[in-house]
């Protein structure tokens, strides 16, 4: 039986736990009942597993038929504070909880890869880790697993990871998307505090009003991006918080603001921390305000490796036949942690197109909204293609074995 028949076949089993995780979705490091179902779902299989001690994940090692290295696959597992409203029979029952971002496909099409690659044990040449992950929504899951050891988890370090997404929209259903290079943004926040002096709205001399100021700031970020950075190495800002005051005819003794900010390589990434902060405590410095301003590293760039990706292409290109799989012209302006993992290892992070028949992918709601929805029918081919992805790289005949 081929591989895809092979998943094809566990398609009730994939759909049966992808619903059982998104009635119970559960948000950051700590997610009880779902590492429960992830160790039921692998209950008999020949793996090896340990659970983590700062957070619930489950990594899961396979040893293969013969010796060889070890690659790495990796679902992530948590689900986000959203309430969820799109009527689906298996809603969740978690109040203010959804699996908005499609982490439950991901958990289960790797559990079902874990189930195709122990079937085909004697064809591993090499071992396989499975990195079932919680925390990746802002919690940085990923960081504390490779800090507790994920990447050596067969024993010595991983020579490839690959990790997938799912997409509620944007990509037509079953199509695979990834790039070489920068596949995502780093995501960072600028946080400015801008102290002046309260006073009368009517004698604005006789204080120091932070507003004018601050909203200069805001606009100066603006120019900044157009003016210092490589027109083709991008960088986002933008300012989704503003506070100031309480009522027209008082200036307030401060104002706040906070930014997101994108960038797509560690030399932009630099850059704007460094000039960002001097442009705001400039414009400070300018009106005679004292300024205080930081900036909160999130996610770095997620970049893929470029053989990785092109392996990824060719494996399913292999796998499903040609059109299923496009090099994405861009990157991704959303964040991810897969790429702590992308940071230590060579490997590839490839999208899955996911929106149901009856939506149009071009105006589907996306990822982490109330009413995004998945489709079950993309499991068993992500289950498929985690597998073959570790079935191909540790073929010595294979085209990893000609790299
Ligand atoms: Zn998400
Ligand atoms: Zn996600």
């Amino acid at each position: 039986m081929s591989l895809l028949e092979s998943a094809q076949d566990l398609r009730d089993e994939l759909v049966q736990l992808r619903h059982s995780l998104h009635t119970t979705p559960e948000v950051g490091l700590h997610l009880p009942i779902t590492q429960e179902k992830v160790l039921a779902a692998l209950d008999g299989l020949p793996l090896e597993i340990s659970t983590g001690e700062s957070l619930s994940s489950v990594t899961a090692v396979l040893r293969g038929g013969r010796p060889g290295p070890s690659v790495l696959l990796r679902g992530d597992m948590d689900a986000l504070p959203v309430a969820e409203r799109n009527g689906l029979p298996y809603i969740s029952s978690h109040e203010g909880r959804m699996h908005a971002c499609g982490h439950d496909l991901h958990t289960s099409m790797l559990a079902g890869a874990a189930h195709l690659l122990a079937a085909r044990r004697e064809e591993l040449a090499g071992d396989v880790v499975f990195m079932f992950q919680p925390g990746e929504e802002g919690y940085e899951g990923a960081r504390f697993m490779i800090d507790e050891g994920v990447l050596d988890a067969a024993g010595s370090r991983v020579v490839a990871a690959y990790g997938m997404h799912v997409v509620s929209a944007m990509l037509p259903p079953g199509v695979f998307s990834s790039r070489g290079g920068p596949i995502m943004a780093a995501a960072d926040t600028l946080n400015v505090h801008v102290i002046g002096r309260g006073g009368h709205g009517s004698t604005p001399q006789r204080a120091q009003d932070p507003i004018p100021a601050a909203c200069e700031m805001v606009t100066a970020l603006q120019t900044l991006v157009t003016r210092a950075f490589d027109v083709f190495d991008p960088v986002v800002v933008t300012v989704g918080s503003f506070h100031a005051g309480t009522v027209d005819n008082v200036i307030p003794d401060d104002a706040r603001f906070s930014a997101t900010i994108r960038t797509f390589s560690k030399g932009s990434r630099a850059r704007i921390k460094q000039r960002a902060v001097q442009l705001v405590e400039g414009i400070g410095a300018a009106h005679g305000l004292r300024v205080e301003a930081s900036f909160g590293m999130g996610y770095p760039v997620t970049v893929n490796t470029p053989d990785e990706a092109s392996f990824a292409g060719e494996t399913i290109d292999g796998l499903f036949g040609p059109g299923r799989f496009f090099v994405a012209p861009q990157p991704v302006t959303g964040s991810e942690d897969f790429s702590y993992v992308l940071e230590d290892v060579p490997g590839a992070f490839v999208f899955l197109g996911a929106c149901p028949p009856d939506r149009d992918p071009a105006d589907a709601p996306y990822n982490h909204s109330p009413e995004a929805l998945f489709d079950d029918a993309v499991l068993p081919d992500g289950a498929a293609l985690y597998a073959s992805l570790a079935l191909s790289r540790l073929s010595p005949s294979g085209t990893a074995g000609t790299r």
